[in-house]
């Protein structure tokens, strides 16, 4: 769809250009070729009028207006294979994509549903727009109780950063209420922030909203001054981007580890009460901000192997080229945009490749996953074998906790 603003004139070109040379290694952008890998590696790239490459191009000859009037920017997923793959090592989610939502924002061409989670996130906190008060409802009837820092004030090892969807969503409070089970077997001194904890904001950055990312940003970062902890472990990739690489730069530095870090570091613990057999053909998918951008690959399938009876099989997307499921990087606020245009869904393609990998089960690690996932099982034929599995359920059900 066209949408009609008002013509930017080439010099609003020229400052977004400028713009993006200040940004960390944005002066790259300059050594574009023009080659069009970007747009062959995203996977939304044929949906796109204007793709990263042609971004560029437009930003050169001076009608970046062109990309403002249309709606195609929404189409990005902040997966960062562009950035992975491009050449000449642009780093093009971070400087380029949301640079330019962040324009979009300003223009007020927001896709209705991103207008709304963010809303959320700065009303209540979070995206889906819950009551902070029922942030730790998860925990109720997990033995031992689970140790709410504002409650109990005690200083602990670790500081979970559960995450919304961990904490609210249906679906993934089983994996987490998996995850709390794990470490409590494994006698980890742990605490949770509970209604205290804020969204981290990392997909609402990508989505173009640095303000509210500052502000989620600054109020975790308050938070966390109150308490005594040696080290933050995240379910969510997100999360664990957040902390690892953007609190930094706001004063906000602590230690962190995605929980499948942690684990893994704890195999030697853990393979001994790993009992029941899990007799399947799993495939693993890397989640963008774990994997490609974190490099955080082999620690997942170390624990999966750990499982008596499973065995490893690989999707062709994998490791550095793995497929975006869709929802991270605010993609999941986009779904309903995203599928009046393209008719394609990143999870149902996922599921085929998994089906075409012969697995009877897809792990996940990451809290968006699991629900997009298991619709996706529903709406393709050949998918209704496939399980989705999060890498604790597994663990916990071999552990026969
Ligand atoms: S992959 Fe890099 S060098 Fe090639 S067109 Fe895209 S931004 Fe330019
Ligand atoms: S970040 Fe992913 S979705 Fe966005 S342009 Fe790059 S490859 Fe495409």
């Amino acid at each position: 769809m066209e949408i009609t603003l008002s013509p930017l004139s080439p010099s609003v070109s020229k400052t977004f250009y400028a713009s993006i040379h200040e940004m960390l290694d944005g002066e790259r952008i300059r050594k574009c070729l023009q080659c069009g890998t970007c747009s062959g590696v995203c996977p939304f790239g044929y949906y796109m009028k204007y793709p990263p490459g042609k971004i560029i191009g437009t930003l050169r000859s001076e009608v970046f207006d062109l990309v403002m009037k249309t709606d195609s920017m929404w189409m990005c997923v902040s997966c960062s294979a562009c950035s992975a793959f491009c050449p000449t090592q642009i780093p093009i989610t971070a400087a380029l994509m949301t640079r330019v939502k962040e324009e979009m924002i300003l223009a007020g061409n927001v896709p209705a549903e991103l207008q709304t989670a963010l809303r959320n996130s700065q009303q209540y906190g979070n995206p889906m727009g819950e009551s902070p008060r029922k942030r730790a409802d998860w925990t109720t009837g997990i033995q031992p109780e689970i140790n709410i820092l504002g409650k109990t004030r005690q200083p602990v090892d670790v500081l979970w950063f559960v995450g919304d969807y961990a904490s609210y969503h249906p679906r993934v409070q089983s994996a987490t209420r998996a995850l709390a089970k794990i470490l409590n077997t494994l006698g980890v001194n742990f605490g949770i922030l509970g209604p205290e904890e804020n969204s981290d904001g990392d997909s609402q950055r990508l989505a173009g909203e640095r303000g509210i990312f500052e502000m989620l940003a600054k109020k975790n970062g308050q938070t966390f001054r109150k308490y005594k902890f040696n080290k933050i472990v995240t379910t969510d990739p997100h999360a664990f981007n957040a902390l690892k690489n953007e609190y930094p730069a706001l004063g906000i530095s602590y230690p962190v580890q995605h929980f499948t870090e942690f684990l893994a570091e704890r195999l030697a613990q853990i393979k001994p009460l790993l009992k029941n057999e899990i007799s399947a053909k799993i495939a693993y998918h890397d989640p963008c901000y774990l994997g490609r951008v974190n490099g955080v690959y082999d620690e997942p399938r170390e624990l999966l192997r750990s499982i008596p009876g499973v065995e490893l099989t690989e999707m062709s997307h994998q490791r550095a080229n793995s497929l975006c499921c869709g929802g991270g990087g605010g993609g999941m606020w986009l779904d309903g945009f995203q599928w009046e245009k393209a008719h394609v869904r990143l999870s149902e393609w996922r599921v085929k490749e998994a089906i075409s990998a012969n697995a009877n089960i897809l792990a996940v690690a990451c809290p968006y996953e699991p629900p997009r996932f298991e619709d996706a099982t529903k709406t393709i034929s050949s998918a209704s074998h496939l399980k989705v599995r999060e890498i604790s359920e597994l663990l916990v059900e071999s552990m026969g906790l």
